[in-house]
């Protein structure tokens, strides 16, 4: 028999790992292992915990509708497996590949785990949208695009000659087999996991991913290019924490684009983006250590509590950063002004946000996220010059003209006219001007930093 783990792949169709099993036409075993090192610090609690596990309640209702079983065990993944192969005929382990550095030795362990029991190991990558090692090959590269437009050229052309179709075999096509007798119970969800998954298989079905890219492909598409920085109207499509559990297959979505409109570019490129920040985890070296090769020590981090806890007086921050406490979601462009005026007006080290984001965001996602924090600290390629400062207050101004999102998240500003909704509060944190100029300068020491001096993307 096969044992197949699930991992950002929360989905029962279009799985290269599917069509695999499919075709050798064996019996599979098929587990989630819930892995209580990623849940830590109570995360099931948090946005992006709860999101997890809403997917992962999604699924298991999704293979039970298939005919199917899938298996949630909780434990450490490496001793998870090991035992399944001592119990169970298995042969070979099948997954798809994932790259974040806890990932990378996690799969190592298991890597070992099967080797020392003479199973076979057989991984499939599915995460990015182009086949990323074949990709470079087809651009004839050795080293990797570090500037965005050159990259999207080659990767357009790319998918345009070998996109490789979403694949039609689904979970009710194969033989998924019961665990052995007993075997559950010794790696059994702690009772606080199994409420939380018990909450989220009551919600109701109607909003899934499918129904959402629909509804976005017929609708908000249209309007995407004038309507995606109009953060207060809120037109973009809210994929992301599907496309990032995997809960919705990055090749279907490009497919259905494709059959709707054959002119969808400014959106393309937010997929293009995805893509290049997972090629960027893959094949930038320093993409996980810049904080260890730039000295940001020198950096202070007091003003991090005022804004996690939307309190530094800069109106459209604390309104973002109050949407993102509430409900686990902030649109792209306040991403961007938040995580700008954490690392520059307030000058705090870049990690401190992005941990702050991994907890909170429901569509949290390790590449995405440090990709993003990255390019608002001007770190990694094609990241934003270090004297670019975004201003807060004409970011607002501009995108928000009637402070509409303002006065949604702080109701208490709401009786502000359209003039001086957007304008810092007399308790401010910090002054806008004179924190940008203190920033440009503190950039250009940080950057000129690194042992050997490393060119900036
Ligand atoms: C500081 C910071 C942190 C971020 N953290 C995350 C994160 O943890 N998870 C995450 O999915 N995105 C992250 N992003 C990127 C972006 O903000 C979100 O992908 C986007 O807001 C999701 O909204 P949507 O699905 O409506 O996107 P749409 O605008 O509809 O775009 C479609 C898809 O394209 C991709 N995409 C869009 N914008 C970007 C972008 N700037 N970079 C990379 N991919 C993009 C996403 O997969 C998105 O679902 C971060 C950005 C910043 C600046």
């Amino acid at each position: 028999m096969i044992l197949f783990l699930h991992r950002k792949d929360l989905r029962t169709a279009d799985l290269p790992a599917f069509d695999y099993i499919r075709a050798c036409g064996r019996p599979s075993l098929h587990v989630l292992v819930v892995d209580p090192f990623l849940l830590r610090r109570d995360r099931h609690r948090e946005h992006s915990g709860r999101s997890f596990l809403a997917q992962a309640a999604r699924l298991q209702q999704r293979y039970a509708a298939e005919g199917q079983r899938l298996h949630l065990l909780c434990g450490d993944p490496a001793a998870v497996t090991g035992a399944l192969l001592e119990a169970h005929a298995v042969r070979e382990l099948v997954f798809h590949e994932d790259y974040t550095p806890y990932a990378v030795t996690r799969d190592r362990s298991l890597r070992e785990t099967a080797a020392a029991r003479g199973v076979r190991v057989t991984a499939f990558d599915e995460q990015a949208l182009a086949d990323l090692r074949d990709f470079q090959r087809h651009a004839g590269r050795s080293e990797p695009y570090k500037v965005f437009t050159p990259y999207y050229r080659r990767w357009r052309d790319y998918l345009r000659q070998h996109f490789r179709p979403a694949s039609t075999v689904s979970a009710g096509a194969l033989q998924t087999l019961p665990l052995a007798e007993g075997f559950a119970e010794r790696f059994p969800l702690p009772p606080e996991l199994e409420e939380a998954l018990a909450s989220c298989r009551l919600e109701p079905e109607g909003s899934g991913p499918e129904t959402a890219l629909e509804d976005f492909l017929s609708g908000r598409l249209a309007g995407y290019a004038e309507g995606r920085d109009r953060y207060a109207r809120e037109e973009t499509s809210r994929l992301s924490r599907h496309l990032n559990t995997g809960a919705l297959s990055i090749r279907r979505v490009y497919e259905r684009l494709l059959d709707v409109s054959a002119d969808a570019e400014p959106w393309l490129r937010q997929l293009a983006w995805r893509d290049f920040y997972l090629y960027q985890s893959r094949l930038d070296p320093l993409f996980y250590r810049y904080e260890k090769v730039y000295d940001l020590s020198g950096m202070p981090s007091d003003g991090f509590q005022a804004w996690a806890e939307a309190r530094t007086g800069i109106p459209i921050v604390d309104a973002a950063m109050t949407e993102l406490n509430t409900t686990g979601w902030m649109p792209n462009r306040l991403r961007m002004i938040t995580a700008m005026f954490l690392t520059k007006n307030l000058l705090c080290p870049f990690p401190y946000g992005e941990r702050y984001f991994r907890y909170k965001l429901a569509d949290y996602d390790n590449a995405l996220n440090r990709g993003g924090w990255l390019w608002s600290a001007s770190l990694g390629f094609d990241a934003a010059p270090y004297f670019r400062v975004m201003n807060p207050v004409t970011q607002s101004q501009t995108h928000d003209p009637s402070g509409a999102y303002i006065r949604r998240w702080l109701p208490e500003l709401s009786g502000l006219s359209d003039k001086e909704i957007h304008l810092p509060r007399p308790h401010a944190v910090v002054e806008l001007k004179a924190s940008r100029a203190r920033a440009i300068e503190v950039y250009k020491e940080i950057l000129a930093s690194s042992a050997g001096g490393r060119e900036q993307g």
